[in-house]
């Protein structure tokens, strides 16, 4: 698989395909094991886990597409011996999926309606989801039957090979090559380049996940798009797998050419937050001695030219840039100090370890 050119490449170097066979009424070992929570839930998120898997479905004015969508899904579940829900998330619909939604709640016990008061986006109806979600594995789709169900006994033995994460790939996508399919390409490519998890495709809704990974991460603007990178921040365990991808049947996307922005903005946060979130003074503080060190310098160089040789240097630029680097300098040390304050508030008054724990072993258990 041509997943290189990155840090990470390690993560990736176990992907040689999907080979496992597929067969119906599958036995998952780590979902009824090692996936039984060991650890303790941690406060964000409200359930704790008592299903296997928990399907999250934002949907946002998707009325055609609910009947297949729910048909299609049972169907796929119902060939495996798991325990789940799927929780259908509406994000403000006003076309009429509110009613399909509680209609079918109420009829098929395993569909959970989750209404929002108005409409969020996409990564806060996910979020809604993420958080009332009671299964061991959180799987998520989109709501538009672009996504199919039947990926979904593949993604989760995959997640049984021992991945937190699998990443669906839509490697014969469906949509628009110019407006969608470019920039896309591109932002997956800077995505990749810029937090070292090379995925083919951010963009596809379709991945499965180990809960616990997903209880360990805050979601913002659009972030949902980099929930592998986020992940991977917190340590999980990456792989992607090719699922298959249809044309829109019903109702429109939501998305346009705007969204570019919003997620080039998420990406440098992203960036950030790998980098030097639990250590902001390593980049303001340095980038801050440097700019006052050669401030400092030149500043030296300019007073020994007045007072030794006697030259002018009031019109120099020399002495502009001397002042601006000093000044500049100063700030940029300050905003680190500030910058580490605000860490540990954010760390301490959330109660977050700056660090993750995979499993503990020990004669007591
Ligand atoms: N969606 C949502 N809230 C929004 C926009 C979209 O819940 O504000 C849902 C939408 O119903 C769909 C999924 O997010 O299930 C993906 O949206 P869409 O299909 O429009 O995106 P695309 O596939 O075109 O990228
Ligand atoms: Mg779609």
């Amino acid at each position: 698989m041509p997943i290189s050119g990155s840090p990470s490449l390690h993560l990736f170097s176990l992907v040689s395909g999907w080979s496992v066979p597929i067969t119906s009424m599958t036995s998952y070992p780590m979902l009824s094991s090692s996936l039984s929570s060991t650890t303790p839930m941690p406060e964000y998120g409200t359930s704790a886990s008592t299903l296997d898997v928990s399907l999250v479905v934002p949907i946002y004015n998707e009325r055609e597409s609910i009947p297949n969508l729910l048909s299609a899904i049972a169907e796929v579940m119902r060939t495996l011996n798991l325990s789940y829900e799927l929780i259908c998330v509406d994000d403000g619909s006003t076309d009429g999926s509110v009613d399909l939604l509680k209609e079918a709640s109420l009829k098929d016990p395993h569909v959970v309606g989750l209404f929002l008061r108005r409409n969020y986006g996409q990564t806060a109806a996910m979020a809604a989801g993420f958080d009332h979600a009671r299964g061991r594995v959180i799987i998520t789709l989109d709501g538009d039957l672009q996504n199919d169900p039947q990926d979904i006994p593949r993604l989760l033995n995959k997640l049984d090979e021992g991945y937190d994460l699998v990443s669906g790939w839509r490697k014969n996508r469906q949509d628009n090559q110019v407006t969608r399919l470019l920039p896309s390409k591109i932002a997956n490519w800077l995505i990749g380049r810029v937090t070292g998890v090379a995925l083919h495709d951010y963009g596809c809704s379709l991945k499965a996940y180990r809960t616990e990974v997903v209880r360990d991460m805050n979601l913002y603007g659009e972030l949902h798009r980099f929930l592998p990178a986020l992940a991977f921040i917190e340590g999980a365990r990456i792989t992607e797998m090719p699922v298959n991808h249809h044309a829109r049947r019903f109702g429109k996307s939501k998305y346009g050419l705007g969204r570019t922005f919003r997620v080039v903005m998420d990406l440098m946060t992203v960036y950030f937050m790998k980098r030097f979130l639990t250590k902001p003074m390593h980049v303001f503080g340095l980038l801050g001695m440097l700019s006052m060190l050669s401030g400092a310098l030149l500043g030296v160089y300019l007073t020994v030219v007045k007072f030794t040789y006697g030259q002018d240097i009031g019109d120099r630029p020399l002495l502009i840039l001397a002042v601006v680097l000093f000044l500049t300098g100063i700030q940029l040390f300050s905003f680190g100090l500030l910058a580490e304050l605000l860490m540990r508030t954010y760390h301490e008054s959330q109660k977050r370890p700056i660090y993750r724990v995979r499993e503990v072993t020990s004669q007591d258990e």
